[in-house]
């Protein structure tokens, strides 16, 4: 809930139900910030959780009673949607809402989800909700011997949520059609890497 809302900001007022995802803080100038990719700021990138505002506080993400955040990272949550709907919305969802409309899913696009069960999970209702073909519909066992082939050249757009550096990258490109694309939103560095990079676990997904 909003409970204090500065002059300038527009889209929202006091008494809102607000919501602030992954990401709290950016610089707002930079080539990436000015072009609506905020996440990819390399000058003034701010974690909600475990960040650093540029005034040398910390971030406590939800463990804080009250966050205080710029408007330009806080959305207001429709009154239709249950706040507990809405809150992984904020970070698995938008991780996949993401890279489905900035590559053109919709009607008569073929989309495939890599890896149900988390984040995959959103990237299936999207891409229903935003009336992309059959492709998302169907559940491909990777376990089959011969999926790939079966299904090959079939799909205009993959967007994969698995994390293992061990996946069948090739036999998944195998199943795009010519020029489609396949998106990576998760981190596959391996366990040994991540723990030697604590960076690299941080940053929000979107
Ligand atoms: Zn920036």
């Amino acid at each position: 809930m909003a409970v204090k809302v500065g002059k300038n900001v527009k889209h929202i007022k006091v008494g809102d139900r607000v919501g602030v995802g992954a990401q709290s803080g950016s610089c707002l100038d930079c080539g990436e910030c000015t072009s609506g990719q905020e996440n990819y700021c390399s000058k003034g990138m701010v974690g909600t959780y475990n960040g650093k505002y540029p005034d040398g506080s910390k971030s406590y993400g939800e463990y804080s009673d009250y966050c205080r955040a710029p408007a330009h990272f806080a959305v207001k949550i429709p009154d239709s949607l249950l706040l507990a709907e809405a809150a992984p919305m904020l970070c698995g969802g938008v991780t996949t809402w993401n890279p489905l409309v900035k590559n053109g899913a919709g009607p008569g696009k073929k989309v495939g989800i890599v890896g149900v069960g988390g984040l995959g999970d959103f990237g299936i209702l999207w891409a229903k909700a935003l009336g992309c073909d059959e492709g998302a519909m169907k559940y491909i066992a990777t376990e089959e011997g011969g999926w790939n082939r079966k299904n090959a050249r079939s799909l205009d757009l993959i967007v994969s949520t698995v994390s293992s550096p061990n996946m069948p990258l090739a036999q998944y490109f195998q199943l795009l059609r010519t020029n489609g694309q396949f998106i990576q939103v998760s981190n596959c560095t391996t366990r040994k890497e991540t723990s030697t990079n604590p960076s690299s676990t941080r940053s929000p997904r979107r």
